[in-house]
Formats: structure tokens, sequence, C-alpha cells
């Protein structure tokens, strides 16, 4: 089992409400708000920019989200997962030196990582924001984009979604080899290489899928979520979202964490 704080429709901390007490080594919060289901609008008002970390399990809905919160604030989706799934692809020199890291499930090097997410925040699409998918995934990472992002706020929200769940989820998910959208098939035996409904290329699983790599990727994701969260949730704009919910509601306690941070910073 994850030790991952139990979700709930959105748990969020404000400054007035600070952790109320400790019990068994396990700070709890008092519970908030629960979003409304909502098809949430893109948003006009894009003068304020917004910096958001979504950190959840492999197969929570953190890249569904992600695309969605981008695409709402006009802001670029950084998936470090899928520039070096890109990079493997393409054959370069950082393709070469990652592709046996990912199809264990390990994790890429603090330096390697680093420098790229620095790189590409270094690019002038990021300056109204940016949605960071698989960044940081460790302490060290943390503390340095802690320094990258010194001057803005810095908006954190976890995708809980318990690990049976996910194994089941990670068992149905195919992706297309020629638009790259990812999909879910009907049960987990389901051949490969099905037509992709909406272009007609391949749909196939991903290598990092394989069951026994999931387990391995779940584990990985416990022991490095686990401090990365306790570094941000004491903070003011630390959110949990409960995953297990629609997307659309998902989306929903999201918008309405940013909204809550953005018009009372
Ligand atoms: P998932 O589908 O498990 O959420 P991603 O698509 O985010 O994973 O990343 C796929 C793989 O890329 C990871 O299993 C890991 O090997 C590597 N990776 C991505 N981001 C990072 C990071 N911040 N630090 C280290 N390795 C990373």
């Amino acid at each position: 089992m994850r030790t991952l704080l139990r979700p709930i429709q959105i748990r969020m901390i404000s400054p007035m409400e600070r952790p109320c007490h400790n019990d068994g080594g396990v700070t709890v919060h008092r519970p908030l708000i629960s979003a409304p289901h909502m098809i949430v609008p893109r948003r006009t008002d894009v003068s304020t920019p917004v910096n958001v970390v979504l950190i959840g399990p492999p197969g929570c809905g953190k890249g569904t989200q992600a695309v969605r919160l981008a695409e709402r604030h006009g802001i670029p989706h950084i998936s470090t997962g899928e520039i070096l799934r890109g990079a493997v692809r393409a054959g370069s020199e950082l393709g070469r030196q990652v592709a046996d890291t990912l199809v264990k499930g390990s994790l890429v090097s603090d330096d390697l990582m680093t420098d790229l997410v620095r790189e590409r925040l270094a690019q002038p699409d990021t300056a109204r924001g940016c949605v960071l998918d698989g960044f940081p995934r460790t302490v060290v990472q943390s503390r340095v984009l802690d320094g990258m992002m010194s001057a803005v706020l810095l908006i954190v929200m976890l995708i809980d979604v318990p690990d049976a769940e996910i194994v089941r989820r990670m068992g149905t998910r195919r992706v297309c080899d020629a638009c790259r959208l990812t999909q879910s098939v009907s049960d987990a035996l389901h051949p490969d290489s099905e037509p992709c409904p909406y272009c007609g290329g391949n749909l196939v699983r991903r290598p990092d899928d394989e069951p026994e790599t999931v387990r391995h990727r779940l584990a990985t994701y416990t022991a490095s979520a686990t401090p990365v969260i306790e570094h941000y949730r004491l903070r003011p704009s630390f959110a949990i979202v409960d995953g297990r919910q629609h997307s659309d509601k998902v989306a929903a306690a999201m918008a309405a964490h940013i909204e809550s941070l953005i018009t009372n910073p």
C-alpha cells in the first residue's frame, strides 16, 4: 500500500487552515471544499502567470489534466516523460542515454533532468506560466525548481488514486503510434495494434505499461513522491485532488484551487 494521504474531493491548505493536529505521525488537515461538476471554460484573463506542478502516480490522469490546464490558461504543457520518450524515438544523444532507464521504469538522474527543465523553462513561451507534468520527482529536483521559480507563485497539485485502481487503468491503457493520443480499451487482454478510432494508426501498449514495469513504476513513484509531497504539503498553494472522480470534476477542482490562489494571492 502506498503511504500517501487519503484522498477526498479536494483538500487545500490555506494560510487560515494550517494542519490542526498530528495523529500517529500523520499530519491531519481539516477537509475543505468539494468542487462543482462542470465543464471548465477557457480563462480570458491571462494577466497572472500560472505555474503549475502536477504530481500523481502513473495513470492518475495527470497527462489529461495537464493538457486541459495548458489549454485553459494558454500556457505550455511540459511533460518530462514525453520529452524523454520523444528523444528515444528520435534516436538523439539524450534518447540513447535514457532509453534503458525508461524501459526499466527507473528514474533518470537529477542532473540530467534539472538541466533539461532549466533549458525548457528558458523558452519564451513559458513567460505566462507552464504546467509541469512529471517534474519534480525527487526532493533535489523540487529544491532546484524552487530556485528557478523563486519569483513566481508555484501551484502544486497531487492527483491521488489508489494503487489497485492504477493497476486496473494501466492494463487497459493504449497509445496511438500515429497521433500519440492516449486511450483506454475495454479490457486488459485487448490485443495490441487495433486501429485508432481517431486516425487509423495502431493502438499499442507503451513498453513501460507492461504489468511488471507498472508495479516497479508504482514502487518507484511511492518512494520518490512521498518526500516530494512532504516538501510541498504545508504550502498554501498545495492541494490534493481525488483522481478517482470523473475527469471533468478533477478539472473543476483544480480550476477552483487555482482561481482561489490567483484571486487571493
Ligand atoms: P508516468 O507515465 O509513469 O507518469 P512519465 O511519462 O512522467 O511517467 O515518465 C516516464 C519515465 O520518464 C519515468 O518512468 C522516468 O524513467 C522518466 N522521467 C520522467 N520525468 C522524470 C523526472 N523528473 N526525473 C527522473 N526521471 C523522469
